[in-house]
């Protein structure tokens, strides 16, 4: 059952008048956002989209969140910051912005469209986060949904149970995939494309324990194959050496990285700018970007650190730099 199931009905979209602020997530940055701006008498709404509490609704247990000594599930994270956003008083909708008409005056309202009507807002902060990075091969597209190939071992690990499986990547996520789906299938792959790690060490080391892990380094995805039923069955891998073999798996865990969520702002038509990573381009500190009253945290504008922390952290100073604008920018 979703973690939502028993949240209260919400109102209908506030779509007269001009808001103060609206942000734009509902991950750890906006969730963080909207607490402090709630706090600030900033009254925000936050439009939290379809799948509130982003890349953490994927993710099991956090270790390295402060103040939760034996970790926290993600999705309980993410409830609890939305219940104290909410308490604080940030009205939460479960819809996506779909479009943005940003204005580039200091001073100037901004526009938001969503399905249900247009918000108008002095002040903009993004926490849009990022999308998982897919290998981009032939037979992933065919053999996502639900046929084998998926982007979130931690959430369909026990699908798997006695099964075998490719986990690929490098990273601390494709760490995390393997321990997830290791306790349930009878063996994982690991695929590597390099010969060196870019993971936290005592993840690499957790995962060089477990019996039924084989690691393959220098070694790439070429071709994803699905049996006769539409399922996925084989994985073709080719090592740097120039030797090739198939995999005989039912699971294929994409796990090497995220885009940035950066669609809305660079369809926007304003001076607002993308970095050479495609991450949302800020020009000065606590989430300034290049137009007067808009900000950005989280994901979707650091390419450097992107930690659940980092991002609540980001998401703070934004906050903190809106208010200031706000103030300094009267209705
Ligand atoms: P990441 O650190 O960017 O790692 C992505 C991995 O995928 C790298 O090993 C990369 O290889 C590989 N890769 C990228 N494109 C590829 C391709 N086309 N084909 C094959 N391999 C490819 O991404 P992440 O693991 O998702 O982590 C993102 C951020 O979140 C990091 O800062 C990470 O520390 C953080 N994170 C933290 C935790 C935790 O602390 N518990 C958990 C998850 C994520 P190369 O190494 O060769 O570039």
């Amino acid at each position: 059952m979703s973690i939502w199931a028993n949240a209260p009905a919400v109102p209908s979209l506030p779509t007269d008048g001009v808001l103060d602020a609206v942000v734009v997530g509902g991950g750890p940055a906006g969730w963080t956002a909207a607490i402090y701006l709630a706090r600030a008498k900033a009254s925000p709404v936050v439009l939290a989209g379809g799948a509130v509490g982003g890349q953490l609704m994927d993710t099991g247990i956090v270790e390295n969140f402060p103040g939760f000594p034996q970790g926290i599930d993600g999705p309980e994270l993410m409830g609890r910051m939305r219940e104290q956003a909410e308490n604080a008083g940030a009205r939460v909708f479960t819809r996506e912005a779909t479009a943005l008409r940003l204005v580039p005056d200091a001073g100037g309202v901004h526009e938001i469209d969503t399905a249900e009507g247009t918000l108008r807002t002095r002040s903009v902060v993004f926490a849009t986060g990022s999308s998982p990075r897919r290998l981009d091969v032939p037979g992933e597209a065919e053999l996502g949904g639900g046929n084998g190939v998926a982007y979130c071992a931690v959430c369909e690990a026990p699908l798997f149970a006695g099964k075998d499986v490719a986990v690929v990547g490098g990273g601390d996520s494709a760490m995390e995939e393997v321990l997830a789906v290791s306790k349930h299938a009878r063996r994982v792959h690991l695929v590597h494309r390099r010969d060196t790690f870019r993971c936290a060490p005592v993840l690499l080391e957790r995962v060089r324990t477990r019996p039924n892990v084989q690691v393959h380094t220098d070694a790439v995805v070429t071709s994803i194959h699905a049996d006769d039923s539409g399922r996925l069955a084989t994985a073709r891998i080719e090592t740097r050496n120039g030797g090739t073999c198939d995999l005989s798996v039912q699971g294929l865990f994409v796990a090497i990285g995220h885009t940035p969520r950066t669609e809305l702002a660079a369809k926007a038509g304003t001076a607002l700018s993308l970095t050479p990573t495609d991450h949302l381009h800020l020009t000065g500190s606590g989430g300034v970007t290049a137009v007067p009253g808009v900000f950005a945290a989280g994901d979707v504008a650091d390419d450097l650190f992107r930690q659940a922390i980092t991002a609540a952290g980001a998401g703070c100073a934004a906050a903190l730099a809106c208010q200031r604008y706000l103030e300094e920018h009267p209705a």
